[in-house]
């Protein structure tokens, strides 16, 4: 059996017939397809508010693009008070 996908032989029965790397990304786009958390605002986001990551499994950066913006901009110790605030938020919806 090929893969669905491209023309690698899959040996193993497989559902969906996917290679490893296309079964890889399945996986990985069923994961996100509802959207991630994340770890930490603890807000659940759709994964257009996630910028990418390429060296991350899923392809997107674990932290979602408002956090990210807050790091960056903050000192350490406001960051960390403002993210315990969001938390706190959040943390009914986890
Ligand atoms: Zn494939
Ligand atoms: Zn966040």
């Amino acid at each position: 059996m090929k893969c669905l996908l491209c023309p690698i032989e899959v040996y193993e029965f497989r559902e969906p017939n996917l290679c490893d790397t296309h079964l890889k990304e399945d996986i990985r786009r069923r994961r996100n397809v509802h959207g991630k958390r994340c770890p930490s605002c603890y807000a659940h986001k759709p994964v257009i508010e996630y910028d990418r990551n390429a060296r991350q499994w899923d392809g997107l950066q674990s932290y979602c693009r408002a956090c990210n913006g807050l790091r960056r901009t903050l000192d350490l110790s406001t960051w960390h008070t403002v993210r315990d605030a969001l938390r706190k938020a959040n943390a009914d919806k986890v």
